[in-house]
């Protein structure tokens, strides 16, 4: 259930509400919008049925919300959400650049390519220090060193990091290192993972899954929501499709869609939804124009020594052509970066 508040309610009036909802056992969410203060009601609807919610002095109405997924919903929060990266702002007109290396792998190579995104106009390193591998022989990651490595580059340049973390006992660790942790699509029904990030206090970047609904990924940005943490970008990375030309299908469409359910930013990966360098530039324009709040792109300075994904990694200066051919479009989309 939403409450949407008078505006000119005062601070005692939502908060009276808002002690009313807890003494029920309900729990509360506020979102204080630039027009008006918006509180959501979770819990037994029962129990919500039986509250004269329009009785309480500074209420103008309640409505009911029919989407499963409720603070992640645009009735929830009518404005797009703006998830901020230590002093980089992702939504809301503002657009993520991320880019670095599938894996973290030495630190000569990470400090090459962050200074070389960096130059390019990339306002976010990622790369893995935990990878989730399908081969249990495929290089797994750096772990904690790969983590210290990250620090390092964002010493050195400035740069916030984005880095996975792959399950529960991590979340201590990466996020003492890391300005994002990224939720990999194939956890991204890790529902207990994504209840500890949502305890915990750093932006999350959650990636579609593999085979996931658009309606499944926003259930799971819920479970983040609902523990308390509102800083969740949503990322679509291809999902698994018949075709096998392209290593997952991109499914443009969802970021529209996903913006119209929800309130949050929405980037796009055109590495890991093409698998394949020649494809990365196109679809990532083609993301902007479908209206996308960022994008994630895979660079390595040598991909044929890539230690992982060096197929569909692009060569620094392939990826300062990208940002160039990106400029006049993100300026035509009215994008700040
Ligand atoms: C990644 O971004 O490093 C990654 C493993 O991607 P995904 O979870 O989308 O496969
Ligand atoms: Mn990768």
């Amino acid at each position: 259930m939403i409450i949407v508040m008078r505006k000119e309610a005062t601070e005692a009036q939502i908060n009276h509400l808002v002690e009313k909802l807890k003494e029920k056992g309900l729990t509360a969410h506020i979102s204080r919008g630039t027009e008006r203060t918006i509180v959501g009601a979770i819990g037994d609807e029962r129990v919500l049925q039986a509250v004269p919610l329009e009785a309480f002095p500074g209420v103008e109405k309640s409505v009911q919300i029919l989407q499963p997924f409720k603070l992640v919903s645009r009735e929830f929060k009518p404005e797009p959400s703006v998830v901020s990266v230590g002093p980089v702002k992702i939504g809301g007109g503002h657009f993520g650049l991320l880019a670095g290396p599938c894996s973290v792998e030495d630190w000569e190579s990470l400090r090459e390519t962050a200074l070389k995104i960096k130059a390019s106009g990339a306002n976010l390193l990622r790369g893995g220090a935990f990878k989730p591998r399908t081969s249990p022989y495929a290089f797994q990651g750096l772990g904690e060193e790969g983590l210290k490595l990250l620090a390092r580059a964002r010493e050195e340049t400035g740069l916030p990091v984005v880095t996975e973390v792959m399950n529960v006992n991590q979340v201590e660790l990466v996020s003492r290192y890391a300005d994002m942790l990224q939720i990999g699509a194939r956890n991204m029904q890790n529902f207990d993972l994504l209840k500890a990030v949502g305890q915990g206090t750093k932006p999350v970047l959650l990636k579609r899954g593999l085979s996931a609904t658009i309606k499944e990924w926003l259930m799971s940005a819920e479970y983040i929501l609902s523990q308390g943490n509102y800083d969740v970008v949503l990322c679509e990375r291809g999902i698994r499709t018949f075709e096998t030309y392209t290593r997952n299908t991109l499914d443009l469409a969802a970021v529209p869609a996903a913006k119209e359910l929800s309130h949050l930013p929405v980037v796009v990966d055109p590495s890991h939804a093409t698998g394949r360098r020649s494809l990365v530039g196109v679809m990532a324009r083609a993301a902007v124009a479908a209206g996308a709040d960022g994008i994630s792109i895979e660079v390595h300075p040598h991909p044929e020594d890539a230690l992982s994904d060096g197929d569909q990694s692009l060569l620094p200066e392939e990826f300062d052509q990208t940002v160039k051919a990106l400029e006049p479009l993100l300026r035509i989309e009215g994008k700040k970066w």
